[in-house]
């Protein structure tokens, strides 16, 4: 969770610095203060989309079957170390959930 947020971060940072110059850049070439406002709020947005899009997607743990020809996976996200432990293996003890024909 603390890693998530310091990767997030790094993200937003480099849009950040983008919104700033871009901002600058059509307030010297005269744009109102709205299309000003306007471009740094998209840019913003769009890069705490992106830091969620990662945050989210480093919360997330996928375990697979480690069997041959099994398909099983388990995708788990905001769930607690208990929870994670049985998820892993469910997932990893091909016993646990494979067919015994
Ligand atoms: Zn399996």
């Amino acid at each position: 969770m603390h890693k998530a947020t310091i990767t997030q971060a790094g993200i937003l940072a480099p849009f950040a610095v983008l919104a700033a110059g871009l901002g600058k850049q059509i307030a010297d070439h005269g744009a109102s203060t709205t299309a000003v406002i306007s471009v740094v709020a998209f840019t913003l947005t769009t890069g705490l989309y992106f830091a969620a899009q990662v945050g989210q997607a480093m919360r997330t743990t996928l375990y697979n079957c480690p069997t041959k020809g099994c398909t099983v996976s388990i995708r788990a996200r905001n769930t607690s170390p208990t929870e994670l432990d049985r998820l892993r293996t469910l997932a990893t003890d091909h016993a646990k959930h494979g067919t015994t024909r």
